[in-house]
């Protein structure tokens, strides 16, 4: 897919995760805006999981860590095929698969994810299972930033180095906020890329919410033969819709009506403008 098609996509991506949460009336809104760029060019340029080969083992490996951010998820993989459009009508009713964070109920979702600081370990395990069977696929992980602040996934870190899994993809959804605030006042990160480096990482940082950025970066993975790659993504929290972008509250926000309607003359301004 052509970086011009990517663009497109991503728009008609952000549409469709604000009328999800809109129908739904929950979501996490501020997240899945800032990953969904990452996603985008990771289902649709970078990694090889279609809706043919997910049973099979001669794949690719998705995993998101950062779970609240499922509509980014189902957004994408409903545009994959892996179930009708249909089906999202149903996100959080009652007996519905199609909950606020991913289950493997849903077709095309690897692993249960939202108890934040699992997704890494989860996925090292499967990159060294992939390296033993001499398997060439990869393992892409999706964190968050403030998720960082859970110590497992440092654990997790440690291991994808010692182990030399250079077929272990990270992707850091630096957007620099938490639910409950700046990730610098609540719980520190930086110097980040350093301290991901001395964990024996090989680390990248690119426009996480630029379609061309990510293209190349995630083009030259592997980083370094045996060191895990891990991408730091700076991104905006709500990119994509001026009045949610780089707010905390819009976190878990429902938009009203008038904002819903601001919203998508912003995304529809933005389509025509590309
Ligand atoms: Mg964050």
């Amino acid at each position: 897919m052509d970086v011009h098609t990517l663009k497109q996509q991503s728009v008609r991506y952000r549409k469709l995760i604000l009328r999800m949460i809109k129908q739904a009336k929950a979501g996490h809104t501020g997240g899945s805006l800032s990953c969904i760029d990452i996603l985008n060019v990771l289902y649709n340029h970078t990694m090889k999981i279609t809706p043919e080969n997910f049973t099979s083992s001669d794949r690719d490996h998705y995993i998101q860590s950062k779970g609240h951010a499922v509509e980014a998820l189902y957004a994408v993989l409903v545009d994959q095929g892996f179930f009708p459009e249909a089906e999202l009508e149903t996100l959080n009713q009652f007996q519905s698969h199609f909950v606020g964070h991913p289950t493997r109920k849903v077709n095309g979702v690897e692993h249960n994810t939202g108890a934040l600081g699992h997704g890494l370990s989860v996925s090292v395990g499967i990159a060294l299972g992939l390296k033993h069977k001499g398997q060439a696929h990869r393992v892409f992980t999706l964190l968050g930033d403030g998720e960082l602040a859970e110590g497992s996934s440092w654990e997790a870190l440690m291991s994808a180095s010692h182990y030399r899994l250079d077929n272990l993809v990270i992707i850091i959804d630096r957007n620099s906020l938490q639910i409950t605030g700046a990730t610098e006042e609540v719980m520190s990160l930086e110097p980040l890329a350093l301290r991901l480096a001395a964990f024996g990482c090989a680390v990248h940082e690119c426009d996480g919410n630029q379609i061309e950025a990510l293209v190349h970066t995630f083009d030259k993975v592997p980083f370094e033969i045996g060191k895990p790659n891990v991408l730091i993504a700076h991104t905006t929290k709500g990119s994509g819709i001026s009045f949610m972008e780089n707010t905390v509250k819009w976190h878990h926000k429902v938009p009203t009506d008038a904002e819903y309607e601001l919203a998508l003359a912003e995304l529809n301004h933005a389509e025509a403008t590309l």
